[in-house]
């Protein structure tokens, strides 16, 4: 007769029962040879098999590769339990679809940028990097022990999603152009690809924001659509081929210091999993967070010379006086921001705080040794 889910439970019973007694016989010193024959099958582990959407192109080097790395590890640690199957921008949802898909349920999971939200959950940006914050490093340690990742939480709970961090570019580039900007009046009019918070400060300063995914930068750029655009940096940038579509490459990227990336999880699912899953999960996912940055911090360099001394690229730092009005527009920005929105304010007065006091502490130490090392 085939043994049913009631039947299997009373066989793992009847294995304890045998194995007490196994054990009080041991301990009374029982020398008696008693052989119990008893063979049992183990009910099956309930598998997984969760689909994840994210918002980059299918196997995108450096951000597109954490969803698959987190996928690979998440089925070797949980020894085949749990599958993940990771789509592409556009293969089932657009780009812009992975958090309205994970809220939903449509898909289990999804991977993508924070500040891709901003329209729905304003404060999603801090938990991305916003102008002028912080760095890959310092935003690891806000989220994971400064109080940031609670507050992500939060932010992200009345959409039924639980966000893990999963993955960082390190500082950005400030972008692609197609015009020297030698002044703020090179700004005016300016039509850039820049999302979240340094999209806002380029339309205070005159310019022209626009939002696009990744894989529509290219024909945007070399039409004219765009007359400039920003994206990660060179590692990333030099795969899209932006050296073909414009002529200068801006720094630094003040408008992303350290994004970080995010893998979100629709609530009800992540609730219903065992455990062990969500610790394989949890890890998995800070294990690529941090892999995805020191492949940013190794390849980035190669790929600069690559894009300077093979492709003659004309690399170009940003007016000193510029940066210097971009950080009062952001910050004027931030506070205003704040003031707005009851949420937005309790996560900027930790980043805020948290900035200040790290910022005080790398002055005398990263910053000051950096400095003097390349001195
Ligand atoms: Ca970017």
């Amino acid at each position: 007769m085939a043994c049913n889910g009631l039947c299997k439970t009373r066989e793992i019973i009847m294995k304890k029962i045998y194995l007490n007694i196994l054990a009080l016989l041991f301990i009374s010193g029982c020398s008696e040879n008693i052989e119990v024959e008893y063979d049992v099958e183990f009910p099956q582990k309930k598998t997984y098999e969760w689909r994840l959407v994210t918002a980059w192109p299918k196997n995108y080097p450096g951000l597109g590769m954490a969803p698959e790395r987190i996928a690979n590890l998440v089925e070797e640690m949980s020894d085949g339990q749990m599958k993940i199957t990771v789509y592409g921008a556009g293969e089932q949802v657009p780009a812009f679809g992975v958090f309205d898909a994970v809220s939903s349920g449509s898909h289990q999971m999804g991977h993508s940028g924070g500040y891709f939200w901003k329209g729905k959950a304003p404060a999603a940006q801090f938990f991305t990097g916003v102008p002028f914050g912080l760095t890959a490093d310092e935003i690891n340690a806000w989220t994971n022990r400064g109080g940031g990742l609670e507050l992500w939480r939060e932010v992200y709970a009345p959409f039924n999603i639980y966000p893990i961090p999963a993955g960082n570019t390190g500082t950005q580039m400030f972008g692609w152009f197609n015009k020297e900007i030698n002044s703020l009046d090179d700004i005016k009019g300016l039509k850039m690809r820049i999302p979240g918070i340094g999209g806002e400060v380029l339309k205070r300063a005159g310019g022209i924001p626009v939002t696009l995914p990744g894989g529509e930068l290219f024909t945007a750029l070399q039409t004219g659509v765009i007359d400039a655009t920003e994206w990660v940096g060179p590692y990333n940038d030099l795969t899209f081929g932006f050296q073909q579509a414009a002529k200068y490459y801006y720094y630094p990227g003040w408008h992303e210091p350290g994004s970080m990336l995010e893998l979100l999880i629709n609530q009800d699912e992540w609730n219903a999993l065992p455990k062990h899953l969500k610790v394989i999960i949890e890890t998995a996912a800070k294990a690529v967070n941090q892999d995805i940055l020191d492949e940013y911090t190794a390849r980035n360099n190669k790929a600069l010379r690559e894009l300077v001394d093979v492709h003659g690229v004309e690399l170009r730092k940003l007016p000193d006086d510029v940066i210097a009005e971009f950080k009062v527009i952001a910050t004027d920005i931030l506070e205003e921001n704040a003031a707005k929105d009851e949420t937005v304010s309790k996560v900027y007065q930790s980043y805020k705080k948290f900035k200040e006091e790290v910022s005080a502490y790398h002055k005398v130490s990263e910053d000051a040794f950096v400095e003097a090392r390349n001195d």
